[in-house]
């Protein structure tokens, strides 16, 4: 252990006029340490002085649980920070808890490991010991998350008061649980004036379930209480886990100048009166469920925000004023009272919904509101607005639109032609003089993703593109091809010489990886175990030009040729077949195409220009929800232009279960494919050449289905889209779509039926 000594003398001169006693306690001894080992710091850190810095040796330290625990003063506060900036690693089963007063921690990296309390970085020691004006600040917490992806845990839990979170770097949260929570779950954590600045909020990936908020603020319970919470100047990129993106559930936040970036879900006024929503920037660039800002509850003001190219629709479109439930239970829907939404521009937004959530318990429609001085441009001249339920409760004034004919909200809207230029600031702004007032202001300044995080740590994409790397050449001689893959590296592509491949091992594929026949050559692979591939966690795989025979698989039932782990998956992965042949599995029964572990999760699976013959088992398995948790399997499945034939179970087997509303998938899309002989299997236990439950967006249409078993749609929750049309049946049974709780809202149009060909 190194200890040196400082004489803190903050401004000397002021000294040469003070008498020798009060001198003597100016000179109190502030000291720096460097320590290498948690038990140097245990030691050291019992007797903390205002002043002190206690720097950690830069390298890797594993199991290390901080507490930093002391009484630093507003002048002097006692610094715990890595030696190096970036340099200090703390990986395996670590955590950091502080309590007391005027502490700061800086520099840390958090990664290779997962907490093994409740939260990563915890603002209190226990429930009495907490942290007052304490700041973590440049601190990354990078993939450090629980492989367990349903054990939940905060990265961040902030208590006390007047605590500040900022420059920090959070990505790639794949467990259950908020990222960053501000609680209020006692009185000494209430109206607590923290605030959260400057982070960079990086990819959050789809959680596939509730519990995959990136930032809340109070829960329901305590919602009543204000928090006083400042976020500003954060970067939220990619923030994909559920609907909610932030959760404002508490009073008298202000959420300003932070940029949304492609993130799918809404900044959600979820509970508490009184907050202030404005100068956030919005950019979807037309990605799905990319959504704004959701009002709930009284005296909310959303002004001055900037919203663009956002898909979202329902409770995730760009801006929504939801109804209330008459004299709501805590946890329900309050009435939305006294809302102010002026001067925002939404610019090519799909929807905007007010009096959304409209039902016979949310009946309390929005009153004493107002929403003015907003620009709503669409270039498409269309009218983005729906009101579910009576809106005399908002008062409009001077909104402007673009050409539409005939505004759905006569009062309040003027329609004009409008021309649009592009500040420096990379906003939009109607340059027709006379709207110089309207919409978002000139001044705005759009938080860039450079001005978040620290400087010293790069914001790398945390998923890598297929076929980004090198390109390997393989020839059919034996174990050619199992060890090109297992030398591969991340992103690489295996290029197959024309010919045939035997493969005598599994293949665990744990990097994102193409394997692909040789132009104009579909080489033919054989495999000897019960799978061919295996996707394991940082696996991802695209298979191009091949086919795959069966023929050569162990005769035992419940083969596949490419599966994931069976349990264990806690990272998304991507599956794509494009001109791909599959023929002869039919070694024994039940033998698949592709069979999703339990808890494995597809961010997409797409199967396109692909031929299917003679398969004893289903093609996809998407089915392994037991518990009803809404826990499913893929967000996006997707099967274009291929032909099926002769196989006995199903196409798709897809399951989401429960009720809970917080996902955007499952999407099902079945577009242009033939299918003869599908699903008449007596292994096939729902009789279906699809098996559809809790699906929230699907579309099967243009499609051919000869002599095959019917498709089966169970509606679940939410307001599913279900769109069957324009194909074409025959000698098959017709779709049957079952609503179990959900609204009727399939459609079933346009298709054909003939009895034979
Ligand atoms: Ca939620």
């Amino acid at each position: 252990m190194k200890k040196e000594f400082n004489l803190k003398l903050n401004t000397p001169l002021l000294f040469l006029g003070l008498s020798s006693t009060t001198l003597f306690s100016h000179f109190a001894l502030a000291e720096s340490y460097t320590v290498a080992s948690p038990n140097e710091y245990k030691k050291i850190a019992q007797n903390l002085a205002p002043g002190d810095i206690v720097n950690l040796k830069n390298g890797t330290w594993q199991d290390f649980e901080i507490v930093f625990s002391a009484k630093g003063t507003q002048e002097k506060p006692i610094i715990l920070q890595a030696q190096t900036p970036g340099a200090v690693i703390l990986s395996g089963q670590s955590n950091l808890r502080l309590a007391g007063e005027h502490l700061v921690v800086k520099g840390l990296v958090f990664k290779n490991g997962f907490t093994p309390s409740s939260e990563v970085i915890s603002f209190r020691k226990n429930k009495d010991e907490l942290a007052y004006n304490s700041r973590v600040t440049e601190v990354v917490i990078d993939n450090y998350s629980n492989p367990d992806k349903r054990e939940s845990d905060y990265w961040v839990g902030l208590y006390g008061q007047n605590n500040r979170f900022d420059h920090n770097y959070l990505a790639g949260k794949r467990n259950k649980g908020v990222t960053v929570a501000v609680r209020l779950n006692t009185e000494q954590s209430q109206q607590n004036s923290h605030k959260i600045d400057h982070n960079y909020f990086g990819p959050r990936p789809v959680f596939g379930s509730n519990g995959g908020e990136t930032l809340r603020i109070g829960t329901s319970h305590y919602s009543l209480t204000d928090s006083l919470t400042q976020v500003t100047n954060n970067y939220f990129d990619h923030c994909d886990g559920e609907v909610e993106i932030i959760s404002v559930k508490s009073g008298k936040n202000t959420i300003k100048n932070n940029t949304f970036f492609e993130s799918k879900g809404t900044l959600t006024l979820r509970h508490g009166n009184g907050n202030v929503v404005e100068e956030n920037v919005f950019f979807g660039n037309g990605v799905d469920h990319t959504g704004g800002i959701r009002v709930i509850n009284k005296d909310q003001v959303v002004r001055n925000n900037y919203l663009e190219g956002l898909t979202g629709y329902r409770f995730g479109s760009a801006l929504t004023v939801m109804n209330g439930v008459p004299n709501s239970k805590i946890n329900r829907y309050h009435q939305v009272n006294n809302a102010l939404i002026e001067n925002n521009t939404l610019i090519n937004v799909s929807h905007i919904q007010l009096a959304a959530g409209s039902d016979a318990e949310r009946s309390a429609t929005p009153v004493n509101s107002i929403m003015r001085n907003n620009v709503i441009y669409n270039e498409n001249k269309k009218d983005v607005f729906t009101a579910f339920d009576d809106i005399s409760g908002i008062k409009f004034s001077n909104n402007i639109l673009n050409q539409v004919a005939k505004p759905s909200i006569s009062n309040g809207f003027e329609s004009d032609t409008l021309t649009l230029k592009r500040g420096d600031n990379g906003l939009l702004y109607i340059a027709n003089k006379k709207y110089s007032k309207v919409g978002a202001t000139k001044s705005l300044k759009p938080t860039l993703k450079s001005e978040t995080g620290p400087r010293w740590y790069a914001k790398s994409p945390i998923q890598t593109a297929f076929d980004s790397a090198k390109t390997h050449t393989v020839d059919n001689t034996e174990g050619a091809l199992f060890n090109a893959i297992k030398a591969a590296n991340d992103g690489d592509v295996i290029e197959l010489a024309a010919g045939n491949y035997n493969v005598a091992k599994m293949i665990a594929i744990d990097k994102t990886l193409t394997l692909r026949g040789a132009k104009n050559t579909k080489p033919t692979i054989t495999f000897e175990r019960t799978a061919l591939f295996e996707i394991n966690n940082d696996g991802s795989l695209k298979l191009e030009n091949l086919a795959f025979s069966g023929k050569n698989s162990p005769d035992s039932s419940g083969n596949s040729l490419i599966r994931t782990a069976k349990w264990g998956m806690y990272k998304n992965y991507r599956l794509i077949l494009d001109n791909v042949k599959v023929t002869d599995l039919d070694i024994n029964h039940s033998f698949h195409v592709f069979d999703s572990g339990s808890g494995a999760f597809a961010d997409v699976l797409s199967i396109t220009n692909s031929e299917f013959l003679n398969v004893t088992g289903d093609i996809v398995r998407l089915n392994k929800e037991r518990d009803d948790l809404g826990i499913y399997n893929a967000e996006y499945l997707t099967l274009k232009n291929n032909t099926f034939k002769d196989i006995q179970g199903a196409v798709a087997k897809v399951y989401r279960g429960g009720t809970d509303e917080s996902t955007f998938g499952p999407h099902v899309i079945v577009l242009d494919n033939s299918f003869e002989n599908v699903g008449l299997g007596k292994r096939n236990k729902h009789s279906a050449s699809f098996w559809l439950h809790g699906a929230q967006v699907s579309a099967i249409e243009h499609n051919t289905f000869n002599k095959s078993a019917a498709i089966k749609v169970e509606h679940t929750v939410g307001e599913p889209k279900t769109r069957i049309k324009d194909n074409r049946f025959i000698a098959s049974s017709a779709p049957e779509v079952k609503e179990l709780n959900a609204p009727q809202t399939q459609s079933v149009a346009n298709n054909e039926f003939n009895s034979a060909e």
